[in-house]
């Protein structure tokens, strides 16, 4: 390590660093041409309701590389983001999932059902992102009240007056907004009464260890308990256990997203399985 070798040096092209950069700027490269080339896959997950029914699904980035193979969104966006690419996949994201619900539209199984979006900093901070993002929309005839674009918190720390207004001018048209990861940003409870938001997202952090670590357990229902004295609705992250379900029913959390129902799956398996399972409650909450 550079910091061993003396107190003020810093080796900038220490061999493991030099190695690490000359990835990124290869990965940066097939990233680029991942775009041209159509490599990006939309995968889904399932969110389902406090009955227990399919009630959306979020949409997730998957990368089908030549070499690499499938690549997870960890790999790849935080450097889309440093690279300004995360524009361009985040209009091709927004693009599928529109198309996406326009196909589900003929289909009575499936058109009620509406999909989260991630969304990075950096593409709202994009002069043109309310145009953009409805141009999308109204190129496919997309309904945009099934449309749910996630932010971070981090987000909503800085260049609060802009992103209000884009906010608003997309709220007018239906497009609705949740908090992902809600609790582990830079929280300022401040924003919740000022952002149009409509939903928060507890973060799989704190569900992971509910209800046997009491801290966890106690976050988490502040956080519905907030949720529901704003007006806002809650979703559970990370949901894998009966007894984390359990202690979230309990305490009248609404909505649900986790292995326990369904890991991420291409968007197509997605839409058969659901379609599949549309008359029975895909998750039977009805026997506790
Ligand atoms: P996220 O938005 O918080 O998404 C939830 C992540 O948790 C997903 O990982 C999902 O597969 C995983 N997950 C869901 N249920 C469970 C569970 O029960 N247990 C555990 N341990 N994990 C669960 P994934 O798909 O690898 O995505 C990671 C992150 O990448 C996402 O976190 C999101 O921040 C980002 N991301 C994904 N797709 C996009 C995209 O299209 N655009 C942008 N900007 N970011 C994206
Ligand atoms: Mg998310
Ligand atoms: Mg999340
Ligand atoms: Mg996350």
């Amino acid at each position: 390590h550079a910091k061993e070798n003396g107190k003020n040096t810093l080796s900038l092209f220490e061999p493991a660093m030099q190695f690490k950069v000359e990835k990124r700027v290869e990965l940066a490269k097939d990233l680029r041409d991942g775009l041209v080339n159509d490599e990006f896959i939309l995968f889904c997950q399932p969110q389902m309701d406090a009955l227990g029914k399919l009630c959306g699904g979020e949409v997730l980035i998957r990368w089908q590389h030549p070499v690499l193979g499938l690549v997870m969104p960890n790999e790849f966006i935080p450097l889309a983001e440093q690279t300004d690419l995360i524009i361009p996949i985040g209009e091709w994201v927004l693009r599928r999932t529109c198309e996406i619900l326009c196909e589900w539209e003929q289909n009575s199984a499936l058109k009620h059902l509406t999909l989260s979006v991630n969304v990075s900093v950096n593409q709202v901070l994009a002069s043109n992102f309310v145009e953009r993002v409805l141009t999308i929309i109204d190129d496919n005839g997309a309904n945009p009240s099934l449309i749910i674009l996630e932010l971070t918190e981090s987000l909503l720390a800085e260049h609060v007056e802009d992103i209000i207004f884009k906010m608003n001018e997309l709220n007018k048209r239906g497009v609705r907004f949740s908090i992902d990861d809600f609790g582990t940003g830079y929280s300022s409870l401040n924003y919740l009464k000022r952002f149009p938001l409509t939903e928060l997202k507890i973060d799989q952090s704190f569900v992971r260890d509910i209800p046997s670590d009491k801290n966890d357990a106690v976050i988490t229902e502040i956080i519905i308990t907030l949720a529901q004295k704003l007006g806002l609705r809650v979703l559970a992250e990370g949901v894998e256990t009966e007894e984390q379900l359990q202690f979230l029913l309990d305490h009248d959390c609404q909505y649900f997203q986790g292995y326990l129902f369904g890991k991420p799956s291409p968007i197509e398996l997605f839409a058969g399985i659901a379609e599949a399972n549309s008359a029975k409650l895909l998750y039977s909450f009805g026997k506790r």
